[in-house]
């Protein structure tokens, strides 16, 4: 079935719009569906998969349009050979804006947007050597050899052929580990960065891939049109294009052509019809163009293409060669110590929330950081995987001093996490949640991935998380989305994820809360067999008696202070220890 899809659609592409059975009028509509599709596509990754709302990218239409048009108008070169300074322009357009955009969080991410979008559209219109208003025409048409495509059929040929490169590459880019990396920042940047990823990078990067496309979907434009002027480069057609990646599914790379066919098809058969209902004055068609697509969104929130053909499917797994496995990482001396906290201090305002605090964690011990609630344990957690940085103190990770470290360095060092509350991709399979902690063990990059030569390493990758998930026992999940699973459920792919990235020291923020008794035991049987291995694992936990019987050393903080360090059994009847706990509860 799957192998019949691609020369299927290279039939539909070469041959439907000659056949007669679509009129002209309808060709034509397709070719402007197409034209949009690309928008919608960088819109799927940018918006749907990456989290990142744009109004604004009918902007880069404009700028892919524009750049082709003075090339080719006033220096006569083929359209051909101007579309890469289209893409050329947009993309350098895209990384100054970017730039800045990419790191507003919330709801002036969106805001942004909107502001350059509307600017932009000002701007095209007031450089006269844009034409400014008016804009420029007698644009060439695309040509081959010296046949001009302008006819709406060949045309169409052309705009589907980029579009299924869009696609192929775009689906491609999503399965493997950048992929995942954008899908995971939608959830926000910690486990993204906690397993390596460069999260201000890695969201330039989308910004300036959606760009592109439309930047193409402006070339494209712009040789059909064979005119431009700036109004459908303004804030309403950046609206519709990020309606129609929304509508037909965001994050689903064929719902961008399903939204973008449904909103050209409505808008144009409203245009035609309701007239005829209603009479020619006035444009209800826009009101009611409205009012469908709020009624749509509003039953399918998460757009149509999820409706019609289901959740997204989990990568089949396949066993990789047998020498492709990376190296395991060299485990540390057995005599070493992994991290080492010198007098560490973490204030806010004026909290002293971790107050000069020392520890060490031994190779291969497990260590317990405990203390009531509000102690001071997350905020010493967050300062040694390198999510906060240190007010003062030292902290040296095997023997080296580390100096504002960031989790992503620490991730590359060695150190895999889990998080108090899941920080998981719900929609996405459970087995990719898991290989998003190999993230570092692969090296592909964007090109790469997008040209589907990332394939032999991604079976290795996804055989890592494969197997890392066997060990937590949770191999007949792997396939259901991560959003499924229990909260027990959960902390084990916490689990399995950290260990994806071959870690030398595991940190776990109370990874018992919320378990039931038997899934505590399971999970306290894994921590021993990590440590057999020569694994470190720091252990923040609140439950004493999960602590108690697997820590090998307990540090006890309490109000950011440590009170007491030992054996389990001595720490256990330390009377300030009893005090601090006993303390708390009442
Ligand atoms: P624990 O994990 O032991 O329950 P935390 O480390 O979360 O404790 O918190 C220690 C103290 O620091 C608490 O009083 C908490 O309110 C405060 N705190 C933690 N994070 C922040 C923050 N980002 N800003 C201000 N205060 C914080
Ligand atoms: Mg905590």
């Amino acid at each position: 079935m799957r192998r019949a899809i691609a020369p299927l659609f290279a039939l539909v592409i070469l041959v439907l719009p000659f056949t007669g059975l679509l009129s002209d009028y309808w060709v034509a509509l397709f070719d402007y569906i197409g034209i949009a599709s690309l928008v919608a596509i960088g819109l799927v990754l940018l918006t749907g998969v990456g989290g990142m709302t744009s109004f604004g990218q009918a902007a880069f239409v404009g700028f892919g349009a524009y750049a082709t048009a003075v090339v080719t108008i006033d220096t006569g070169l083929s359209p051909w050979l101007s579309l890469p300074v289209s893409v050329a322009v947009t993309g350098i357009a895209a990384l100054l804006i970017g730039a800045i955009t990419v790191r507003l969080s919330g709801h002036y991410l969106p805001l942004g947007t909107i502001a350059w979008g509307i600017s932009f559209y000002y701007l095209f219109g007031n450089i006269s050597w844009l034409g400014a208003h008016d804009g420029m025409s007698g644009i060439p048409p695309l040509h081959i050899g010296s046949h001009a495509l302008i006819a709406p059929e060949e045309f169409f040929v052309v705009v589907w052929i980029v579009v299924v490169i869009a696609v192929v590459a775009t689906q491609n880019l999503l399965r493997g580990r950048m992929g995942r990396a954008v899908r995971a920042l939608r959830q926000g940047v910690h486990a993204a960065e906690a397993f390596g990823v460069y999260t201000p990078s890695t969201k330039l990067k989308v910004f300036v891939y959606a760009a592109m496309l439309a930047g193409v979907a402006g070339w494209l434009y712009a040789h059909f049109q064979r005119s431009v002027s700036p109004g459908p480069f303004g804030i309403i057609p950046g609206t519709e294009y990020l309606l129609m990646a929304v509508l037909g599914g965001a994050g689903r790379v064929y719902g961008a052509i399903l939204g973008a066919t449904a909103i050209i098809v409505l808008r144009d058969q409203l245009q035609s019809v309701l007239p005829l209902i209603v009479g020619s004055a006035g444009n209800y068609e826009i009101i009611v163009f409205g009012a469908i697509l709020v009624l749509i969104l509003r039953l399918a929130s998460d757009g149509i293409w999820p409706i019609l053909f289901g959740p997204q499917a989990a990568p089949r797994t396949v066993a990789p060669p047998p020498d492709a496995a990376p190296p395991q990482r060299p485990r540390p001396a057995a005599d070493a110590v992994l991290v080492e906290a010198d007098a560490v201090r973490k204030e806010f305002g004026g909290l002293v929330a971790v107050n000069d605090v020392s520890f060490a964690v031994p190779a291969g011990r497990i260590v317990g950081l405990i203390g009531p609630n509000g102690a001071g344990k997350s905020t010493t957690f967050n300062l040694v995987t390198g999510v906060l940085p240190l007010t003062a103190g030292r902290i040296s990770f095997e023997g080296r001093p580390l100096s504002h470290h960031r989790p992503q360095q620490m991730a590359a060092l060695g150190l895999g996490r889990t998080f108090q509350h899941a920080e998981i991709v719900p929609d996405m399979s459970v087995i990719e949640n898991v290989a998003l902690g190999a993230h570092l063990r692969g090296h592909a990059g964007m090109m790469r991935a997008m040209a589907g030569l990332d394939r032999a390493e991604e079976t290795v990758l996804l055989d890592i998380a494969r197997q890392q998930l066997a060990r937590v026992g949770l191999s007949d999940v792997a396939t259901v989305p991560a959003g499924s699973l229990a909260l027990g459920q959960l902390r084990l792919v916490e689990v399995a994820r950290a260990l994806a990235l071959d870690p030398i020291l595991v940190l776990l923020d109370e990874p018992a809360a919320g378990l039931r008794v038997g899934e505590k035991k399971a999970l306290a049987k894994l921590l021993r067999e990590l440590r057999a291995e020569g694994i470190s694992i720091l252990l923040v936990e609140h439950d004493m008696d999960f602590v108690m019987n697997l820590a090998d050393h307990l540090v006890v903080l309490d109000f950011g202070t440590k009170i007491a360090e030992g054996r389990a059994g001595d720490v256990k009847n330390d009377p300030k220890v009893i005090e601090a706990y006993l303390g708390g509860v009442a």
